[in-house]
């Protein structure tokens, strides 16, 4: 049972928002930056986060060549180019609301590994530059073959290099936490083991409710409005979202004494990444072995797609250096038929920013923006 005093103080607030990932810090910041004086609650049921957000590669990127020319298969020349803009302006506000010494932002080079299957994408080179150009003002990609022995990489199996001059790395912890510490600032609360197991709108209000272990009920919460930003796990609470959840298996070695590689690499149409990171190598994807296994929620392994990566560092980008593995994580990411994230009122107080594919790192702060910005523009 609650007391008099913690339903006086505790219970009610001008915005909740559900989910302290990326998007729900982000959000919670654009909320406050339009918003001085109202009350805001972000609610997390893990006591980190628990989705993708502390979880991926850091890689601050707006799509390599393969990725691009494989989007063109499924949407328009416009689509492409605001889904870039999406990520550009996305890193933008991420750089410039946290400073790039804050979340370890460096520019260490960005490239693309092409396999001999992959040798047709070369001849849109040009044509890919030129559709980017009005955006990046700049040539995204250009030929780096001389990187294939500077690094190391087996000439075999890697034909070509590419780099991206439109794209850096983060690192993923540290800008966690500077979103934390300033949504702490901001006066912005945030509860983490708030696990939401169900909203419910009712007139102008909006109840949330957490299961609470400790007492005989469960906690009821209220707002003016709530904004779900719970990603993969959105279906929980508002089922019927073209919404599937995509796990993305990552994997680090020990420090590398001497090693030579520098920068993020991504190859297969962006399905594989790695980095350097503290001398070691951060490895992860291959998701498109096993599509109907990665549909999952559930932080484990997938033996398959594990072995594969392995066998890939040891071939393909490692050859020739001793490693030893340190471990491997998991993380969930957001899918559905449209690569976009829903940005959407689903009701009149409950509001949408989900669904962010393998790009939230890029995306999130402009989608926690423009989420802001529906919320506020009655
Ligand atoms: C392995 C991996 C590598 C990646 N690499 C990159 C990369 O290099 N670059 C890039 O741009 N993107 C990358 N991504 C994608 C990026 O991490 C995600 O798109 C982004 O973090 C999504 O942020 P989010 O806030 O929408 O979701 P999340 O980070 O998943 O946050 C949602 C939060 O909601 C919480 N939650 C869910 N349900 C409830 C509930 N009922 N009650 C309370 N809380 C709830 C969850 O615990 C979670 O913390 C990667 C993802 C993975 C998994």
């Amino acid at each position: 049972m609650l007391s008099y005093w913690e339903k006086q103080s505790f219970l009610q607030y001008d915005h909740i928002i559900i989910g302290s990932g990326i998007v729900g810090l982000s959000t919670a910041l654009s909320l406050r930056e339009r918003q001085p004086n109202a009350s805001i609650l972000v609610m997390e049921r893990g006591i980190l986060p628990t989705g993708a957000s502390t979880k991926n590669a850091g890689f601050a990127c707006i799509g390599s060549l393969t990725e691009v020319l494989e989007d063109l298969k499924i949407m328009s020349e416009s689509e492409v180019l605001s889904l870039v803009e999406y990520r550009m302006k996305g890193l933008e506000k991420l750089r410039h609301r946290l400073g790039d010494n804050n979340i370890g932002y460096a520019e260490n080079g960005s490239y693309e590994l092409i396999s001999e299957h992959e040798l047709i994408a070369l001849d849109q080179f040009y044509t890919i530059n030129d559709m980017l150009r009005p955006l990046l003002k700049k040539n995204a990609y250009s030929r780096a073959d001389h990187m294939i022995s500077e690094f190391g990489f087996n000439k075999g199996l890697v034909k070509h290099v590419l780099q991206n001059n439109a794209e850096g790395e983060l690192d993923t912890g540290k800008m966690m936490k500077a979103l934390i510490k300033l949504c702490v600032e901001s006066d912005i609360e945030i509860k983490t083991g708030a696990d939401v197991i169900r909203v419910l709108e009712e007139g102008n209000e909006v109840k949330v409710f957490i299961d609470h272990k400790h007492l005989a009920q469960h906690i009821t919460f209220s707002c003016r409005q709530l904004a779900i930003c719970t990603n993969a796990f959105t279906n929980h609470l508002i089922p019927g979202l073209d919404i599937q959840p995509g796990r993305g298996q990552v994997l680090i070695t020990q420090p590398i004494p001497g090693l030579k590689i520098k920068g993020i690499f991504h190859f297969d149409k962006g399905f594989y990444y790695f980095r350097e990171v503290d001398g070691r190598i951060l490895f992860g994807g291959g998701r498109n072995l096993d599509f109907t296994g990665e549909r999952s929620e559930t932080l484990s392994y997938n033996e398959l797609i594990l072995a594969d990566l392995l066998e890939k560092l040891d071939t393909m980008i490692l050859p020739d250096t001793h490693y030893e593995i340190d471990y491997a994580w998991t993380g969930i990411m957001a899918f559905g038929n449209d690569k976009f994230p829903i940005v959407a009122a689903h009701s009149r107080n409950i509001f949408l920013g989900v669904r962010m594919g393998g790009m939230g790192v890029a995306m999130g702060s402009e989608v926690g923006d423009r989420l802001a910005e529906l919320m506020t523009s009655e």
